[in-house]
């Protein structure tokens, strides 16, 4: 496969071997030293004979960003050898327990609020990214859920680059509009170009006023009693146009209503039978469990979800925060 980045493989090559050369001091002596000479030799063979860059089983290309992170593979990922595939999931693995320590508690309960989340990579690692700030002075706290375009691990990176600038942003006590087009444009600025971002971005103050502003993402819900009041965008998905601008939604929230935001893993799941659960089903659900305690709220959706999907795999990453204004302090944490 001789392409434009044969001589930049070349190059890679070439200064590996000079390096292991280098700590072998002329004295091949080492023999693990003198087997990885041997693995940039037959790269750099591979390379001559037009086959660098080939899966040595199937023969077609290896992925060009594996290629690029390591010149001296020779499998794709569905032919890696077994030292390879261990090295991978384990890989994963970590990345999950990392990705699982930047989200919040289950709980929070801050500001007269009482938050519960959920989060299900549908792999092993997510591009959902969820969030509760409360603030320092205890007065209001800054929800986010946001959904990166895409799934898996490069998902997961822009999820850790996106909570990054969330956490960035917040201490500003910013408006939520211009917090999220402050986010959409260093999102933008410091993303490649196809990935997007769609977010809900709430801060919950505690007398229960919400203010909300939605970048393209499904509707979250306000529900209470009679009550059922989606939020719907008011503005384009982050990442999307350099000048993208916001506006909120001003609600209040009484004491027992809550606001509940989701990924599309949830009203897009699927059944066997390809049907989509949708929002029509959502809202039937919530409207039922809207008395329940929130965690109890939380556990409605997602036995309803069970029940429909009945054990079909899930295509996407889910994640929910059902955010209840209780009204009352929290219970002070015994010292
Ligand atoms: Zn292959």
């Amino acid at each position: 496969m001789a392409t434009a980045l044969d001589g930049y493989f070349r190059d890679q090559l070439l200064e590996r071997r000079r390096r292991i050369s280098d700590l072998g001091d002329g004295a091949v002596a080492h023999g693990h030293l003198s087997r990885l000479l041997a693995e940039v030799d037959q790269a750099l063979a591979r390379l001559d004979d037009g086959s660098y860059g080939l899966c040595e089983v199937c023969h077609d290309p290896v992925e060009p960003d594996r290629l690029l992170a390591d010149p001296l593979l020779r499998f794709c990922l569905d032919h890696l050898d077994d030292a390879e595939a261990r090295n991978l999931e384990a890989d994963l693995a970590l990345a999950a327990r990392i990705q699982r320590g930047l989200l919040p508690a289950g709980v929070v309960r801050a500001a007269r609020w009482e938050v519960h989340s959920l989060f299900e990579p549908a792999g092993v690692v997510s591009g959902d990214y969820l969030d509760v700030l409360p603030a320092p002075s205890g007065g209001e706290l800054l929800l986010v859920l946001a959904d990166v375009s895409g799934k898996g691990v490069s998902a997961g990176l822009l999820m850790a680059h996106l909570r990054a600038i969330f956490h960035g942003l917040d201490g500003a006590g910013l408006p939520v509009a211009d917090l999220l087009g402050r986010a959409n444009r260093l999102f933008r600025q410091t993303t490649l170009a196809p990935y997007l971002a769609t977010a809900v971005c709430a801060r919950a103050g505690a007398g229960g006023e919400v203010e909300l502003a939605n970048a393209g993402h499904w509707p979250p819900l306000v529900l209470g009693g009679d009550r059922l009041e989606p939020l719907p965008p008011t503005g384009l998905p982050l990442g999307v146009a350099a000048s993208g601008r916001f506006t909120a939604h001003r609600l209040a929230l009484a004491p027992g209503e809550t606001l509940v935001a989701f990924s599309d893993g949830l009203v897009e799941a699927r059944d066997g039978a390809d049907e989509v659960y949708g929002e029509e089903r959502l809202e039937q659900v919530l409207r039922g469990a809207a008395g329940l305690p929130p965690g109890d709220l939380l556990a409605a959706c997602m036995s309803d979800l069970a029940a429909f999907t009945a054990g079909t795999p899930r295509g996407d990453d889910l994640s929910i925060l059902v955010a209840r204004y209780t009204g009352e302090a929290s219970p002070e944490r015994p010292s």
